[in-house]
C-alpha cells in the first residue's frame, strides 16, 4: 500500500519532508518541503533545474522533477520534524535515463523478468576528521595497528552509538561497529535487503553519518583515500540472489546436486554471474571506483598497518580477502572492489547489470587462486591487472558494449562524457609534483 505523506506527517509531527536524489557524481542533491505541500508533490514531484547538478543537462531543459517514493520514506532520527525520501527523477513525462536510481530501478525490472531477486549488504567505511579535513580527529589514534582498537573505538562511542541507536530505531538491524584498520576509521555493518532498499540506506547512511559526525564537531568522510600511507575507505559489496519470493537462494547450491559444480557452494547460476562480475570488472571499476582519487586505495603500495585490504587484480577465491572477490560461504560472495565514492545506485546497478549478462552469455569466472595476492600475486599470470587510473577506467568502460548497454545507452553516454570532463580538470590542475620533478631538468 501507498505512504500518503501528508498522513505520515500528521501522524509522526514531521515539518518537512527532504525530497532527495543522487546526480551521476554522488552528490546528495535535495528541496525542503513543508508537509502543507506534499500532497501535490507526491504527486507532481519537485522541480529542479538539471543543469546545476551533474547530470549532464544543459540550462535549456526544462525542468527536471524528482517524485518522491513514498516507499523510502524515513524520518531524520537526529531530527524528527523532518524526513527524507527519495525522487525518482522525470522530465515531461519520462524517467530521466541517466539519473542513477532509475538506472538501478530498470536494471531490478530486468532481473525480476528472469525471475530473480538481487539482495545485497554493504560494509560504508569512513574516516572521522578534523572539520576543515586536513587530519584524524582523535590525536591519540596513532597505533600502527589500529583495528579493532578498543580504547580508540571508545574514544568516539559518542558518535558510533548514536548512529547505530538510530540504525536500531530505523530497524535496519545493525549488528557491529568497530574501528578499521586506518587510525580515524571506523566501520558499521546492518542487514542486508533488495539491491533497492540498500541503495536508499547506503545514501541515507551517508547523509546520516556525515550529520551526526558535524553535530559532535568532527568531519565524516567516505574518500576512498583521505590520509596517504593509510588504508582507504572501502564499501565491500555482499552478494546473493533469491528466487522472488525471497525464499530461496538460487546462489546457494542444493546440497547433494550431482547436476551442478561443486565450487565454495556456489550454483551455476550464482558461478555465472560471478562470471559475469570477473568477465567486466576492469569496466566495471569506473563505477565502482568513480574519482581520480580512488586509485589511490586500489593497486596502492603496503599501508602503515601491513596491507591495503583492497585488489589490485581481477581474481576470485574461497575465504581469503586479498582477492578481488571473495566467496566466504555457500550462497553469496563479497565484491570488494568498490570504495566509499560509490554512487550508492550505480554500485547496485552495476552488480546488477554485470551479473546478468553473466548469467545470460554463461560466463565461466575461470580459476580460482587460493593463494596471498599480496604476497604471491606475481606468481599467476593472466589475471588481468586493475585500472591504474580513472582515465584507464573510463576507457574500459567506453570500450565494453555488453556492460555499456545494461547499463543503458543515454546512461553510458552521459556518464563517459561527464567523467571525462572531469579527468580533463584533474590534469589541468597544475601540481607541486610536476614542479619538483621537472624545474631544473
Ligand atoms: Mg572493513
Amino acid at each position: 500500500m501507498t505512504v500518503d505523506l501528508a498522513e505520515y506527517a500528521a501522524e509522526k509531527g514531521v515539518k518537512y519532508f527532504m525530497i532527495s536524489f543522487t546526480d551521476l557524481f554522488g552528490g546528495q542533491r535535495a528541496k525542503l518541503v513543508p508537509a502543507q505541500a506534499i500532497a501535490d508533490m507526491q504527486q507532481d514531484g519537485a522541480g529542479f533545474a538539471g543543469f546545476a547538478t551533474y547530470l549532464d543537462m544543459t540550462p535549456a531543459h526544462p525542468d527536471m522533477l524528482a517524485v518522491p517514493d513514498p516507499s523510502s520514506v524515513t524520518q531524520l532520527p537526529w531530527k524528527p520534524e523532518v524526513a527524507w525520501v527519495a525522487g525518482n527523477c522525470v522530465m515531461e513525462g519520462q524517467d530521466v535515463a541517466q539519473a542513477p536510481r532509475n538506472v538501478l530501478r530498470k536494471l531490478i525490472d530486468e532481473a525480476a523478468d528472469e525471475g530473480l531477486r538481487v539482495k545485497t549488504g554493504i560494509e560504508a567505511e569512513y574516516f572521522l576528521l578534523t572539520p576543515d579535513g586536513s587530519q584524524i580527529s582523535d590525536e591519540y589514534d596513532t597505533a600502527a595497528k589500529p583495528c579493532y582498537d578498543q580504547q580508540a573505538v571508545m574514544r568516539r562511542y559518542d558518535v558510533v552509538r548514536e548512529i547505530c541507536d538510530y540504525m536500531l530505531e530505523l530497524g535496519w538491524g545493525p549488528y557491529q561497529n568497530d574501528h578499521e584498520d586506518a587510525n580515524g576509521q571506523f566501520e558499521m555493518n546492518w542487514e542486508y535487503d533488495d539491491a533497492l532498499k540498500t541503495a536508499d540506506k547506503h545514501s541515507f547512511f551517508k547523509f546520516m553519518t556525515k550529520s551526526v559526525a558535524e553535530k559532535h564537531g568532527f568531519r565524516a568522510t567516505f574518500m576512498p583515500k583521505p590520509i596517504e600511507g593509510l588504508t582507504g575507505n572501502g564499501c565491500h559489496a555482499h552478494i546473493s540472489v533469491w528466487d522472488m519470493a525471497g525464499e530461496t537462494n538460487v546462489f546457494a547450491m542444493e546440497p547433494n546436486d550431482s547436476s551442478q559444480t561443486a565450487e565454495l557452494g556456489l550454483s551455476d547460476q550464482g558461478r555465472h554471474f560471478l562470471g559475469g562480475i570477473m568477465k567486466h570488472a576492469s569496466a566495471l571499476a569506473a563505477i565502482t571506483n568513480p574519482t581520480v582519487n580512488s586509485y589511490k586505495r586500489i593497486n596502492a603500495p603496503r599501508t602503515m598497518s601491513g596491507a591495503t585490504w583492497a585488489p589490485n587484480s581481477v581474481t576470485w577465491t574461497g575465504n581469503n580477502r586479498t582477492h578481488m572477490v571473495r566467496v566466504p560461504g555457500p550462497g553469496r560472495f563479497e565484491l570488494r572492489l568498490p570504495d566509499g565514492a560509490v554512487n550508492p545506485y550505480l554500485l547496485q546497478a552495476v552488480i546488477i547489470a554485470a551479473g546478468l549478462s553473466g548469467i545470460r552469455s554463461k560466463s565461466d569466472p575461470g580459476p580460482r587462486y587460493d593463494i596471498d595476492m599480496y604476497a604471491e600475486g606475481h606468481t599467476i599470470s593472466g589475471a588481468p591487472k586493475l585500472p591504474l587510473n580513472m582515465l584507464d577506467a573510463m576507457r574500459e568502460y567506453d570500450k565494453d558494449e555488453g556492460l555499456k548497454a545494461a547499463m543503458g545507452q543515454e546512461f553510458s553516454q552521459s556518464y563517459v562524457k561527464m567523467k571525462l570532463q572531469e579527468w580533463d580538470s584533474f590534469v589541468g590542475y597544475f601540481s607541486q609534483w610536476e614542479k619538483d620533478h621537472t624545474l631544473d631538468i
